[in-house]
Formats: C-alpha cells, structure tokens, sequence
C-alpha cells in the first residue's frame, strides 16, 4: 500500500532530509586513504545521534533476512554494490570508490539516500562511472512527476544508462535488477517498488505527496550480483566495479523536490 504523507509529515521529512544530507557531507569530506570503513560508519551514527536522531540501518531486518544489519551506514568498496558492513580491518586506499547510503529516523519518520564517493585520484573510468550513475539519478528525478509511472522513472533511468552516455562505444554499464528504488517516510522501505528499468506507462501511478527514494546502481561489467557469506554483502559478479546515488524525493504536480538536500 502506498501512503501519501500529509503536509505536517513532509516537513518534518524535509528537516530530516535536510540532516541526512549533512552527514552525508561530512562522512564524504572524511573519506581518504588510511580510514577504516568501521571509522565512516561509528562518525556517521555519532553525527546523527548528536543531532537527536536515530540511525535507521542499525539492527535493521527486512522480512526474509536471518540477521539484522549491524551498522548504521553501509559502506561498499570497488566491487561492493550496496550493504557493505564497516569493518575495523577495512582499510580505504588511494584510488578506491566507497558508497555510503546512510537513512536516518527524524521525529520518526525515515529519509534514505547515497552518494559514491572517490579516495584520492582515481580511474578515469572510475571517474565516469560515478558521473553517469550520478546523472541516472537525475534523469530519474526529472521523470518522477505526478501522472508519470514507476515504469516511466525506470524507462528514463534505463534509456539514459543505454544511450552510452560516456561516449565511450566499448563501455557497457550493467544496471543492477535485483535491488529497486522505494517509498519511504512511515517506513525505511514502502510500496511502491522502483525498478532502475522498466516500461513507459507500467507500474504504479506517481500522485502528489508520495515520497520516494530512488537509487540507481550502475556496474562496470555485468549486471549480474552476488551476495556475500555475511548475507548482506551485494557485490558485482565479475569483480569490476560499482557506484550508486540515491535520493528521497516528494512527488508534486510538477518537478519532484529532493528532500536529501542540504
Ligand atoms: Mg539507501
Ligand atoms: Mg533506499
């Protein structure tokens, strides 16, 4: 069921919206070679906390998962896709890409978003890799307007993704299928489900006042993932690499407003 939040919810989204983004900044400005990914995520949860808020990721436990999440930001490094666990003995290195997606519960209610994030110089193709998935993001925001679908966020994001936009003819990026952007607000994740592909007028009818988080995560190689022993880990199935960006947004009228934002 899809619940449309009401004015009062939308502003207190937005002020936690506005404190997510923050952090996110932060944690971004603290990323260089030497830091453990344990250091991002125990900075993360302190920031949050300081400001009166609560992680949402810590213990969290979708239905079907045999353990909750132990951290309060999933930090993925080079072939991590998404869920990586910070761990003390994870060591960020020159030339490494790190996603940190980070949700925080501001006077209850949940905002979601993820930005991928260079330590020290990288790849040139590291580079463009996190510049198109930066831009998919937005190419989905843009079609996610009242009286547009999830179908029609997915189709953009797609398209976009396929038209090669690195100009690059030998560059294929994968578009992850298995995990989907989602409402969120009352909840870390709500209906509707937000493919990063999909049909022009299928799926779910976007209205004013739904929020949702869209995050599309884009591979080097293949589309195809795995899941780690530590049954949280995504990561590419044939080792190259990955970048994601997510943002929780309002649906209005006309274009949707980024709460994620500082
Ligand atoms: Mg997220
Ligand atoms: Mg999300």
């Amino acid at each position: 069921m899809i619940i449309i939040k009401t004015k009062e919810e939308i502003e207190i989204l937005r002020e936690g919206g506005r404190r997510l983004a923050t952090v996110l900044q932060k944690l971004k400005a603290k990323v260089a070679s030497g830091i453990s990914t344990k250091e991002l995520d125990l900075y993360a949860e302190k920031l949050i906390r300081d400001g009166g808020d609560e992680p949402a990721f810590l213990n969290y436990r979708p239905s079907g998962a045999k353990s909750p999440f132990p951290a309060s930001l999933c930090v993925s490094v080079n072939d991590e896709v998404v869920h990586g666990i910070p761990n003390k003995n994870k060591i960020l290195k020159e030339g490494d890409i790190v996603s940190l997606d980070l949700g925080i519960k501001h006077r209850g209610l949940f905002t979601d978003s993820a930005i991928t994030v260079p330590v020290g110089n990288i790849s040139s193709g590291s580079e463009k890799l996190l510049e198109v998935t930066e831009r998919a993001l937005y190419v989905g925001i843009e079609s996610a307007i009242a009286g547009n679908t999830t179908g029609d966020i997915g189709y953009a994001i797609e398209q976009f993704v396929h038209s090669r936009p690195d100009k690059n003819k030998n560059q294929q990026y994968g578009i992850v299928e298995v995990l989907a952007g989602h409402g969120v607000g009352k909840y870390i994740h709500e209906d509707p489900y937000i493919p990063n592909f999909g049909k022009k007028g299928k799926g779910e009818k976007l209205v004013p006042g739904m929020v949702v988080a869209l995050e599309p995560m884009l591979n080097n190689g293949t589309k195809n993932v795995t899941i780690d022993d530590d049954e949280w880990t995504f990561r590419t199935a044939d080792g190259k690499r990955s970048a994601h960006f997510e943002h929780t947004i309002l649906i209005t009228e006309s274009e949707a407003q980024i709460l994620t934002k500082v």
